[in-house]
């Protein structure tokens, strides 16, 4: 049986293609990771399955063994033709080329919900590393009706996106990541795992949609922009950093905010969970 890194190379090789390093094309070549990327993503035959960077189709082969259907979105020309040709004889199978950013996804999910066959819609994908935080919010800001994002990302991004807010490692995208969804580690891949070989480590981590999200704030907008500029001035006080970029119309204001949330003066955005941050909202409404 040819191994993954064979059949990498040979369709390689048949189409004439180099990975393009501007679109992040780091292929899988690991047999373990694909199966625990696929075992992890628990597909069954009445799910929609949404892949983002198909690439050579790797995943994707996987993939239609197991789903209802799958739609795979690929922005390079070249990915495009060897995927067509390579799954052409599959029914289930769908391909958009386009750049994911642009893709209405919901949709997308909504179209194939109401065909009646298929009863929940999951993403799987092995991200391209140069946009995976655009992906990501989108994905989670328009709120689509999916049950799990199973994503291979770089290991840095993967811990900051998997922290709990208000601990170690959290940054402004912890918050927004825990508000829509519980995310949770499936596994460390090495950077033989890929051809070409990436430089850095990767994780694959996965998302379970929350039915409703984490915490009720009457202005969601307001509570992200809040979040947002308390990270951006990382190192100053949340005191600070929130009356500098004017959120806080004055010191005063910001003092008596945060004592009445029972927290200290010289708090830092980290140590705060997303309640407080929900609590300073609905006091600046
Ligand atoms: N899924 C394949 C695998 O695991 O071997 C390839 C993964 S590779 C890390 C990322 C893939 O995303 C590449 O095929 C690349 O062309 C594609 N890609 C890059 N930017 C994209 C974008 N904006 N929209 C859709 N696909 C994109």
């Amino acid at each position: 049986m040819q191994t993954i890194l064979e059949e990498t190379k040979f369709i390689m090789n048949k189409y004439h293609i180099r990975a393009n390093k501007k679109l992040g094309q780091n292929f899988l070549i690991s047999d373990t990771t694909v199966q625990e990327i696929i075992k992890n993503s628990q597909i069954s035959n009445e799910d929609l399955v949404i892949e983002i960077g198909p690439g050579l189709g790797t995943l994707t082969k996987e993939l239609l063994e197991k789903a209802s259907k799958v739609i795979c979105i690929e922005l390079d020309n070249n990915m495009i033709n060897i995927l067509q040709d390579r799954f052409k004889l599959y029914k289930n199978f769908e391909l958009i080329h386009e750049d994911v950013l642009k893709v209405d996804l919901k949709n997308i999910i909504k179209e194939e919900k109401k065909k009646g066959k298929i009863k929940q819609a999951k993403i799987v994908a092995n991200l391209p590393y140069y946009i995976t935080t655009p992906i990501i919010m989108k994905i989670l800001e328009e709120k689509l009706d999916l049950d799990t994002i199973t994503v291979m990302v770089q290991k840095e991004v993967a811990d900051r996106l998997i922290a709990i807010p208000g601990q170690k490692n959290a940054g402004a995208i912890t918050y927004s990541v825990y508000y829509y969804s519980e995310a949770k580690e499936i596994l460390e891949v090495e950077k033989e795992a890929f051809f070409p070989a990436p430089e850095v480590t990767s994780k694959v981590i996965q998302f379970k949609i929350r039915k409703s999200p984490k915490v009720n704030v009457s202005n969601e907008r307001l509570m992200f922009k809040i979040i947002k500029n308390a990270f951006t001035q990382r190192r100053k006080t949340l005191l600070n950093a929130l009356t500098n970029t004017n959120i806080f119309q004055s010191k005063e204001q910001g003092i008596e905010i945060l004592k009445s949330l029972e927290s200290e003066e010289n708090v830092r955005a980290e140590e705060l969970t997303l309640e407080k941050f929900a609590e300073i909202t609905e006091k600046l409404n």
